[in-house]
């Protein structure tokens, strides 16, 4: 059964939507099946995998709408071990139409029932918000992931995240867990860096990755061409980066997994 693993912390531009797509991307080099879902209204992630509006048959709002089913919504992308439901809003209305559904919880976590077989993993891409859309992919997942770019703010963020945490396990999601905390946008060497470090390691060790993302532009430059960078250029710090955190998080589940191969060598 696969890892359900949403990508959230309630702060703008720290990378959700970046981590999301290029951790996905690089489950699915591994050969991991992966289906990346995007709930966030503004939709970046079909952006960055090359997905115009014209490209995309149904998305999530239909899910939340009861339109169409979530298998409907699933595209197949550029990897054929990646599959992609993308977040369709193109208007306002649209958007709190669907803002408005989702305050019921469970609504992804029923759609996922009978998909979550088919994947070694399914990666949420969240908005920067607690809202109804953000508590459904919570109620959804195993685990959050929580990316964090040095600097004050997004420490503050860190800490109203972990109390938001405990509010889904106490009202909908008992066994959601931390899958961890990875710092994106790393300047090594910058105060800012240092700071940030020395405080995340007094107050979350336990969760820190030892590895960082570093700061790239070519993570931003491989979204223009509609590719995940380990797509664009698999050399780059960045892409390997990304490559090591997917690494990581199969290692550190390698034991909960349940895959086609090994149930073969344990028949
Ligand atoms: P939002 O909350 O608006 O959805 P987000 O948290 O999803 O934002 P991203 O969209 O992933 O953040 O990233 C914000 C911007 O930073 C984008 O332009 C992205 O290309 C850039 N970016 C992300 N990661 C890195 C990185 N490691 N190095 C340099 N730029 C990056
Ligand atoms: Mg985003």
């Amino acid at each position: 059964m696969g890892k359900v693993i949403s990508v959230f912390v309630p702060k703008g531009g720290v990378g959700k939507t970046t981590t999301s797509v290029n951790l996905a991307a690089s489950l699915a080099v591994a050969e991991k099946k992966t289906l990346l879902i995007d709930v966030d209204p503004f939709g970046s992630s079909a952006i960055a995998l090359g997905f115009t509006q014209d490209k995309i048959k149904a998305g999530i709002s239909e899910v939340f709408n009861y339109t169409r089913s979530l298998s409907f919504a699933i595209h197949k992308t550029e990897l054929d071990y990646l599959d992609f439901v993308p977040s369709n809003i193109n208007s306002i209305q649209h958007d709190e139409k669907f803002t408005k559904t989702s305050d019921n919880r469970v609504i992804l976590k029923n759609a996922l029932k009978d998909l979550r077989e088919q994947y070694d993993f399914i990666v949420i891409d969240c908005p920067p918000l607690f809202r109804g859309i953000t508590a459904n992919a919570l109620t959804a997942s195993d685990s959050v992931l929580i990316p964090i770019k040095c600097g004050h703010l997004s420490l503050e963020a860190v800490d109203k995240l972990f109390n938001y945490l405990n509010w889904i396990k106490e009202n909908s999601n008992p066994k959601l867990e931390v899958e961890g905390i990875i710092f994106t946008m790393y300047e090594k060497g910058s105060k800012v860096t240092e700071i940030s470090e020395r405080e995340m390691n007094l107050r979350y060790k336990d969760y820190l990755f030892d590895i960082v993302i570093p700061s790239s532009n070519l993570l931003n430059e491989a979204t223009f061409y509609g590719k995940p960078l380990c797509l664009y250029k698999i050399d780059s710090e960045g892409a390997i980066a990304y490559l090591e955190l997917a690494y990581k998080i199969l290692k550190n589940n390698s034991s909960k997994m349940i895959t086609s191969e090994n149930i073969s060598t344990n028949e």
